[in-house]
């Protein structure tokens, strides 16, 4: 269809005409904003500022006071960038002339910020002033750029967008400003008449209206709690009514359980389970008792005893005939499974085998005739078991473990021909609530909370590196008692910064301080079966200290290993550094864990701060997430689910919660929501999350 169906004949716009037709835009800004994912009308609409500036707080230097919050529009008289000692520092100053005094702005390690602004300029800074030194400061200011003749509007809250290159702030707030004004009361209300005032919601014409030209900063924020719940509730009705129609269709295998069949499992375990274990059980006995698959996420800390879960549930899987796959992230991993399983199972009728990458040939071909035939029972391996080639004879288990790309796609990838197997996916990230009840939606959560009663003490120190010295005397001397240790470093090579690496730790260790020992090195450049030996032979005690990067972060369990250096370690996530630390607490003996870092990088004081005070793998999840955000946890990316567009997690925990119990109200009242009331709000569902989560048979 061509683009101009949708121009109205009469120049009238709609909120499905493409920006080229708006005024103040036109082909060439249309290619422009196309790369913001603006691409029609209604886009613009609900393009949200991402923040406000407040004019009515606009001062000139003279009239500063100190501690102030303003806004101040000047002339750029100088800028000035240094480089400051240590890794990645550096500062841009600018110094800001309005007639009446002069201000001095300053940015730390932002160097790109020396090149957004040129001397004579006309710009506007807002941010907190500070009287120092005989100078006026602002530190990390906000800033923009001005035209020649902009006009800076006195007293208005001015909407701050999202900008591309090639369109700047003011034409940006003119081309929204015009789609508001032409398109804001054509907008279709979601939501019933009751839930808007039921829940005091601004009406959606209303709401857009104020997030986009609010008399004050706070009817903002009020108008975008409005989108922020409608996001939110919108999410929460996708993840129950795609819940719902699984339940529906009901094919896969219900797999029975007796207490027969229970000691005969846990007979073969060589302890006594937790009673966090036991309830995770019974949570698992209770989802494959249907006729639907259980999608179930088993968080738990390092060394909380997940793989026992994970093999009763296989065990449960073979009792009811079926077959059952445990797949690793890593071969390292598989091995130890394989391991764990053979011990256990010693004597059994169940056959377990490995597949990995590194199995190849007859035997590969022999292993995947016996999956095909169904005369293995279980199968062990890293992703190789998901290949299409690998084809079951009855899978009914799938386990995924300490694997943070378990997204919607990633379990469908296993889903084979006709049935649906059960899924029980383990990590030992664990994650904030808020995340599982969005990303990770449709999963069921379990939690293991407390570890066997065994799991030793572990404790955590942050030095300076003039402290180093003292640390490894330490160090050796637990070496010389037989426990093991660990070095770990973030980077395998060198780079062009001095970032500690294990190649040359290796080299300084081993002509140093660790010179007495039997000094072994692993990191992820190395091949499968390099890295398998490396890896024996430490667990057998031929090497006595591991350099290593954080390969080992997942999964390795030493027992004797109980020291730990971590090198660079503001370099780590919180998270990865807690999955580091548990490598050291597995065993009969305390674990002591060391971690130097450069101080003054972004976040890392409050990182190492928390990594010492905090053994509670949950606390630290969480404030990693408020440090950094959902970015970069988790696999986030790979989760396969939309990004959500207006509601931020960090600070929207409430609604989140409202918008989860007021879902599962409605779907209990409607259960296919058919109601003709919400119609438009199921539509919307089905829009957005239709495809990713599979729900076509809902529409
Ligand atoms: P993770 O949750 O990190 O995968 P594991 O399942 O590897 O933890 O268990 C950690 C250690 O605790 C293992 O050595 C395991 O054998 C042991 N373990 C697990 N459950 C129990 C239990 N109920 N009692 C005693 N030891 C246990
Ligand atoms: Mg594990």
């Amino acid at each position: 269809m061509a683009a101009n169906a949708h121009k109205h004949p009469d120049g009238v716009v709609e909120v499905s005409t493409p920006i080229q037709f708006l005024k103040g835009a036109g082909p060439d800004r249309a290619h422009l904003l196309a790369k913001l994912g603006l691409n029609t009308a209604s886009d613009l609409l609900f393009q949200f500022p991402r923040s406000y500036q407040d004019m009515s707080a606009q001062a000139a230097i003279a009239e500063l006071e100190d501690g102030q919050t303003v806004s101040i529009v000047g002339m750029v008289a100088k800028v000035g960038f240094r480089r400051l000692r240590g890794w990645g520092k550096s500062v841009v100053n600018l110094v800001l002339q309005d007639g009446t005094g002069e201000l001095r702005a300053t940015w730390f390690n932002l160097p790109f910020m020396k090149d957004k602004f040129a001397v004579g300029q006309r710009i506007l800074l807002s941010g907190v002033v500070k009287f120092k030194k005989g100078i006026w400061e602002m530190s990390h200011p906000r800033s923009m750029v001005l035209n020649e003749d902009e006009e800076i509007p006195d007293g208005e809250v001015l909407p701050v967008y999202p900008l591309t290159e090639g369109i700047n702030q003011t034409q940006m707030r003119k081309i929204i400003a015009f789609a508001v004004e032409s398109l804001a009361d054509q907008l279709e209300e979601v939501f019933p008449e009751s839930v808007l005032s039921g829940k005091g919601l601004l009406g959606i014409t209303d709401a857009v209206q104020k997030v986009h030209r609010p008399t004050t900063v706070s009817e903002a924020e009020s108008a975008r709690v409005r989108f922020v719940y409608q996001e939110l509730l919108v999410l929460q009705l996708a993840l129950a009514l795609q819940r719902w129609s699984i339940q529906q269709k009901a094919q896969s295998p219900v797999f029975e359980s007796s207490a027969e069949i229970h000691s005969r499992i846990t007979r073969r375990f060589p302890f006594k389970l937790t009673n966090d274990q036991q309830q995770v059980i019974q949570e698992i006995t209770e989802d494959t008792a249907r006729e639907y698959p259980m999608n179930r996420l088993l968080q738990g800390d390092v060394g909380s005893g997940k793989t026992v879960v994970a093999e009763y549930a296989m065990l449960l899987a073979v009792a009811n005939g079926q077959q059952a796959v445990l797949m690793a992230p890593t071969e390292i991993l598989a091995q130890q499974h394989l391991q764990t399983l053979r011990r256990d199972l010693k004597d059994s009728r169940v056959r377990i085998e490995l597949l990995t990458g590194s199995v190849t040939g007859s035997e590969r071909q022999e292993i995947l005739d016996a999956v095909r035939s169904g005369e293995i029972d279980l199968l062990v391996g890293t992703h190789a078991v998901s290949y299409d080639h690998v084809v079951f004879d009855n899978l009914g288990l799938v386990v995924i473990d300490e694997q943070h790309k378990f997204g919607v796609k990633q379990r469908a990838s296993l889903k084979k021909a006709g049935v649906d197997p059960h899924y029980l996916v383990m990590t030992a990230t664990p994650i904030p609530r808020t995340v599982t009840m969005t990303l990770f939606g449709d999963l069921d959560v379990s939690t293991l909370r407390q570890g066997p009663a065994h799991q030793q003490p572990v404790h955590t120190y942050h030095e300076s590196d003039d402290r180093k010295s003292s640390w490894w005397e330490f160090f050796c001397e637990k070496i010389r008692e037989g426990r093991q240790g660990y070095v770990v470093a973030p980077r395998v090579d060198a780079g062009d910064d001095d970032v500690a690496n294990v190649q040359q730790l290796f080299e300084s260790l081993t002509n140093g301080a660790l010179s007495d020992f039997r000094v072994g090195l692993l990191h992820g450049r190395l091949s499968p079966d390099e890295k398998t030996d490396v890896m024996q032979s430490f667990a057998n005690g031929e090497y006595q200290v591991l350099v290593t990067t954080q390969v080992i972060e997942v999964g390795i369990n030493i027992p004797n290993a109980t020291v730990m250096t971590i090198e660079d370690g503001h370099l780590f996530g919180l998270s990865q550094l807690h999955q580091l630390r548990g490598r050291v607490r597995r065993g009969v003996f305390p674990g002591y864990v060391c971690v130097f870092g450069q101080p003054g990088t972004e976040h890392a004081d409050e990182k190492l701060t928390a990594f010492v005070e905090h053994l509670d793998g949950f606390k630290l999840a969480e404030i990693d997430f408020d440090l950094r955000g959902p970015g970069d946890l988790f696999g986030v990316r790979q989760h396969g689910m939309p990004p959500l567009r207006v509601a931020d997690l960090r600070c929207d925990r409430l609604l989140l919660e409202q918008a989860r119990t007021d879902a599962q109200a409605m779907m209990d009242h409607d259960p296919g929501l058919n109601d003709i009331h919400f119609i438009k709000l199921r539509k919307q569902v089905l829009n957005r999350y239709g495809t990713v989560l599979d729900m076509g048979d809902v529409g």
